[in-house]
């Protein structure tokens, strides 16, 4: 089971609204609109930070959730709701079109199975370094990270999750209110063990 992007703001149907209607429905958003609570993410040493949204924090916890806290790398059982494993999405939060898809995202220890910097010591060395031998720009073979994908999801859903990843993702307020409640709905799902 995947989300599907929410790159509808351009579709036909929102094509056809009436002025009227996006009218009724931003006085809608402006008194229901949720506080947002965001956090900032800095990758250790990797020179990025990315801004945590609410959403983010429900889909981290539904894939976590998913894995049963287990790391689906060295298999380590981790404690609910600890942040010791992460959610780590293969193609980076920036890929806005696959950022809450189940495809993009894996339960992995914080360290070392996600984000450990020992290059000497492939155990010892996260995943977000090894998608590619060489980098994206240079790349000579496919790291750990990309061939546990491949096995995964087969290669008929990798390539998928490539062309979505390349995809184009605009949400308006009312599709990220949409997306938030989906992400609500289906990890009440995941914790009742029915998803
Ligand atoms: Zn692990």
């Amino acid at each position: 089971m995947r989300i599907l992007p929410f790159g509808n703001a351009n579709d036909s149907l929102q094509l056809q609204q009436s002025v009227l209607r996006r009218i009724l429905r931003e006085v809608w958003e402006s008194e229901t609109r949720e506080p947002e609570k965001e956090k900032i993410e800095k990758g250790q040493g990797m020179g990025w930070k990315t801004v945590i949204k609410p959403e983010d924090s429900i889909f981290s916890e539904l894939v976590r959730t998913l894995a049963g806290w287990k790391c689906v790398r060295c298999g380590r059982q981790h404690e609910i709701k600890q942040n010791t494993l992460d959610c780590s999405h293969y193609f980076g939060r920036n890929h806005k079109s696959v950022r809450f898809d189940l495809d993009n995202a894996d339960a992995l220890c914080r360290y070392p199975c996600h984000q450990g910097s020992d290059s000497t010591n492939p155990e010892r060395f996260g995943w977000e370094y090894q998608k590619g031998i060489g980098g994206f720009k240079n790349w000579s073979a496919d790291g750990e990270y990309t061939l546990y994908k491949k096995k995964q999801l087969g290669e008929q859903r990798f390539s998928a999750l490539i062309i979505r990843s390349e995809g184009i993702c605009k949400m308006t307020s009312f599709d990220i209110k949409e997306l938030r409640k989906s992400l609500r709905e289906m990890l009440q799902k995941a914790k009742g063990g029915i998803l």
